[in-house]
């Protein structure tokens, strides 16, 4: 599950690149899909969830909210379904609802509570603990990027499940720091067999 929240704020990296536009390359279905093959390769059925989150980031995300090159390098045209800007009343209200509906389907998939268990995986929650600040902030945007009021209920809600799932983490790992000193006393075996039970 951080995985998927991570994946699916990855094509926004070109926030962070200079030297790409923000939602061109990245935000075409032609990288995704050609950048996902070895993982398809690798993963086969498990890679399914991250093309998935990948694409809603591009097609459900961006597309309706102004536009994407969707097509490159094919096309370097712009796709969009709508001129509203992120800021518009039927967005934000749109980002809303979704919000309220996706919530309580993540707490009966048990998504929500698997986040709340400590876990390795749960250090990918800063890339899009980051995606949500970045706007909050409005750092690295233009103000007319700046976030619209009624979305900061949901990136302040996300910001504290992302930062208590961290949280959860560290406090795990450093329990288990603290009782590092006596694996000195184990043989090599018991180590191995330590450190791949916890996996
Ligand atoms: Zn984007």
């Amino acid at each position: 599950m951080p995985l998927l929240f991570a994946a699916s704020v990855l094509p926004d990296v070109d926030l962070l690149l200079r030297f790409l536009m923000h939602r061109g390359p990245t935000h075409s279905i032609i990288t995704i899909s050609v950048l996902m093959i070895p993982f398809f390769v690798v993963y086969r059925k498990k890679a399914i969830p991250y093309y998935a989150a990948l694409l809603s980031h591009i097609l459900i995300g961006d597309f309706f909210t102004g536009g994407v090159q969707l097509f490159w390098p094919l096309s370097k045209g712009w796709f969009g379904a709508t001129n509203f800007t992120v800021q518009s009343l039927p967005i934000v209200i749109t980002e809303f609802a979704l919000f309220a509906i996706t919530l309580p389907i993540m707490y009966k998939l048990g998504d929500l509570q698997t986040l709340f268990k400590p876990h390795n995986y749960n250090w990918a929650l800063i890339i899009p603990l980051g995606a949500i600040l970045g706007p909050l902030l409005s750092l690295g945007r233009g103000q007319e990027n700046a976030l619209p009021i009624l979305l900061v209920i949901p990136s302040l809600f996300y910001i504290g499940i992302f930062s208590y799932s961290m949280w959860v983490e560290l406090r795990a790992w450093l329990k288990k720091e603290k009782g590092k000193p006596f694996a000195k006393s184990y043989s090599q075996s018991d180590i191995l067999s330590f450190s791949t039970s916890d996996g």
